[in-house]
C-alpha cells in the first residue's frame, strides 16, 4: 500500500477543463480567468477576486497594495510557510515577529495587541524587533503599517480582535488565507476581514490550480491596482505595452483557471472528505498515549489543510518520523519556525528561544500524510504503524 503525504484530487471534470482550453487560443489570461475570479468571489461573497500565479504573488502583491515600504514594520506569525514573512522582505520592510497560541497555532492577539501598542506608541520597540534592527540604523521611528495574520492549517485566526487592533492604529490587514479555503470566523469566511485575503492553490491544499493563488477584496481601489500589478503594470484598460506603475508578471492562466473551476464545483466535497479523513484519523489516534490528535474551534469553522498531531514530552519527535520513514510512511515537520530558517538567522540574528510558544510546537509536531484521496484502510495504515514505532521514540523517562 502505497501511502503519499498528499494528493491533488483530479477527476475527469479537471482533465476534460483543462483539455478543452489546449484547443482555444487562450493560453494565458483569458476568459476562463475572468470566470474563475466571478465564481471564486460569488462562493465568499467578495466584491471582487483577483486571480495570480501562486499564493506568494497574491501576498506580494498585496504588501504593495498596502503601501508597505523600506523599513516599514508588519506584524505577523513565525508559525507559518515562509512565504508569509519573505513579501515582507520583498518590499524591503521588517517582519514583526509575535508568538502563537498554543491551541490554535495562530498569532496570539493578546500579544499582538501588545506589539501594535508598543510600536505604535514607540514604547519598548526593541522588545518587538529583530535582533539585528534593534540597534541598527538612524533612531528614527519605523513606521508600522499593516498585520498580516495567517489561518494555520485551516484554523480561523482571531480575526474580530487583530480588525480592532488594526482599526484602532489605522493598519492594512491582510489575510494569509493560504491554507483556509472554506473556513470561517464568526460565521464570515476568511479572507473577507481584512483589506484583502488571499488563498494559496499549490496541489497539496484543498483545492489546487497546480500552481496558482487568488486574492479577494472588497475595495474596489485595490481590486483594479491589483490587476494592474499582476499585469506588469498595465492601465486600468490593460492597455498592450502601456505601463503606467512597476509591475510583475504574476498571471494565472487560462488552463489553470479552467483546473480551478472544475475544483471550485467540487470544492464542498473535497473539503467534506477531508473532514471526513480527519475523523478517521481522530477515532483511531484519540486513545493512543503520548498522541494529541488536532483539535478544531468549538464555534468557527476550520478546514483541513494538513493532519498535525502533537507528541508528548517523553516522545523524539524526529525518532518517529525516521521509524515511520524507515517503515514506508511520509511525515513532515510542519513547521519550522521562519524565525529559525538559515536565511532569517542569518539576516536578522535570531535563535532559539527567541518565540518560545512556536519553538515548542515546532518541535513536538509532525504532520501525517492527509489528502482527499486518502482511503480508510491508509488511515488505518499509518495509525497501527505509529502506534509501532511509539516505544522505539520514548525518551528515558
Ligand atoms: C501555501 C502557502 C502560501 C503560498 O504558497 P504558494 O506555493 O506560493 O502558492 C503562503 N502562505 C502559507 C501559510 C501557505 O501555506
Amino acid at each position: 500500500m502505497k501511502i503519499r503525504m498528499s494528493s491533488p484530487d483530479i477527476t475527469a471534470a479537471e482533465i476534460a477543463a483543462v483539455t478543452e482550453v489546449l484547443q482555444t487560443p487562450d493560453l494565458s489570461q483569458g476568459p476562463r480567468v475572468a470566470e474563475f475570479e466571478r465564481a471564486f468571489a460569488a462562493s465568499l461573497g467578495s466584491a471582487h477576486a483577483v486571480a495570480v500565479s501562486s499564493g506568494t504573488a497574491g501576498l506580494h502583491l498585496c504588501v504593495v497594495a498596502g503601501g508597505v515600504q523600506d523599513g516599514d514594520l508588519v506584524v505577523t506569525s513565525p508559525f507559518s510557510f515562509v512565504a508569509s514573512a519573505n513579501v515582507v522582505l520583498y518590499e524591503r520592510a521588517v517582519p514583526v515577529f509575535v508568538d502563537i497560541d498554543p491551541t490554535t497555532y495562530n498569532i496570539d492577539p493578546t500579544l499582538a495587541a501588545q506589539a501594535v501598542e508598543d510600536l505604535a506608541r514607540d514604547r519598548r520597540p526593541q522588545r518587538w524587533l529583530p535582533p539585528r534592527v534593534r540597534g541598527a540604523g538612524p533612531s528614527g521611528r519605523r513606521r508600522l503599517r499593516a498585520i498580516l495574520p495567517v489561518h494555520t492549517f485551516g484554523w480561523p485566526a482571531a480575526m474580530p480582535d487583530l480588525c480592532d487592533l488594526a482599526r484602532r492604529f489605522a493598519l492594512t490587514v491582510i489575510e494569509d488565507a493560504c491554507e483556509a479555503v472554506g473556513a470561517e470566523c464568526a460565521g464570515r469566511p476568511v479572507g473577507r476581514w481584512g483589506d484583502a485575503g488571499v488563498f494559496a492553490f499549490y496541489p497539496n491544499k484543498q483545492m489546487t490550480t497546480a500552481e496558482g493563488g487568488i486574492i479577494v477584496t472588497e475595495r474596489a481601489d485595490w481590486a483594479g491596482l491589483l490587476r494592474s500589478l499582476r499585469n506588469q503594470g498595465r492601465d486600468d484598460q490593460e492597455t498592450w505595452l502601456r505601463h503606467v506603475r512597476l509591475g510583475f508578471n504574476y498571471r494565472m492562466d487560462d488552463l489553470r483557471a479552467a483546473l480551478g473551476l472544475a475544483q471550485l464545483r467540487r470544492l464542498p466535497d473535497l473539503l467534506a472528505r477531508r473532514d471526513q479523513v480527519a475523523s478517521w484519523y481522530g477515532t483511531r489516534l484519540r486513545s493512543l498515549e503520548g498522541v494529541d490528535p488536532p483539535v478544531s474551534p468549538a464555534r468557527d469553522r476550520r478546514t483541513w489543510f494538513v493532519y498535525v498531531i502533537r507528541l508528548a514530552s517523553w516522545i523524539d519527535r524526529d525518532a518517529v518520523m525516521r521509524e515511520l520513514h524507515a517503515r514506508g510512511i511520509p511525515t513532515r515537520p510542519y513547521f519550522v519556525p521562519i524565525h529559525l530558517q538559515p536565511f532569517y538567522r542569518e539576516r536578522f540574528g535570531y535563535g532559539e528561544g527567541d518565540f518560545p510558544v512556536t519553538e515548542a510546537v515546532a518541535r513536538s509536531t509532525l504532520a501525517l500524510p492527509f489528502s482527499s484521496t486518502m482511503t480508510e484502510p491508509q488511515v488505518e495504515a499509518v495509525c497501527q504503524t505509529l502506534r509501532a514505532v511509539l516505544p522505539h521514540a520514548a525518551l528515558r523517562r
